[in-house]
């Protein structure tokens, strides 16, 4: 796609930090990181998001991720990691060219991901969760 970051990262047009590279699928360092060896497992053909992308690249993605995950604990130390994707807008994703962030983490790195997190839960009532799972699994 003529106007997408990514695509011009994968076309060679401007450059990045690879760490992996196949027929499908390439993984390159975010040029903003939450943590050292925070990287992005992007496919080569341009899907927008998780509504798009083809479950079989997908699949490949999310084993990549695994392997980058396993790289990072055994060479950087890594302690943990978080997977991460925003699909749409109303997610916040900037970049329309589907990614999956793979996120390092150290339990003294100060993100505290978790308290954000417990910060913005709602409270749901009984019914409304079984409307929810209703709708969810027809
Ligand atoms: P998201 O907000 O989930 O769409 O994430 C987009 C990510 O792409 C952000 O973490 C950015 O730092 C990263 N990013 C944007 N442009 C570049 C670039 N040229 N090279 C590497 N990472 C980038
Ligand atoms: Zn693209």
């Amino acid at each position: 796609m003529a106007d997408c970051v990514f695509c011009k990262i994968i076309n060679k047009e401007i450059p990045a930090n690879f760490v992996y590279n196949d027929e499908f699928v390439v993984a390159f360092l975010d040029i903003n990181p939450l943590n050292r060896g925070h990287v992005l497992v992007v496919p080569k053909k341009h899907y927008e998001n998780i509504f798009d992308i083809e479950a079989k690249i997908l699949e490949k993605i999310i084993v990549i991720g695994q392997k980058l995950s396993q790289k990072a604990k055994g060479v950087l130390g890594a302690e943990g990691v978080n997977l991460l994707n925003a699909s749409g807008g109303a997610a916040e994703q900037t970049v329309p060219h589907f990614h999956l962030h793979i996120v390092p983490r150290w339990e003294e790195d100060g993100l505290r991901m978790n308290d954000w997190w417990q910060s913005k839960t709602k409270k749901l009532s009984a019914e409304e969760l079984e409307e929810i799972a209703g709708k969810l699994k027809s």
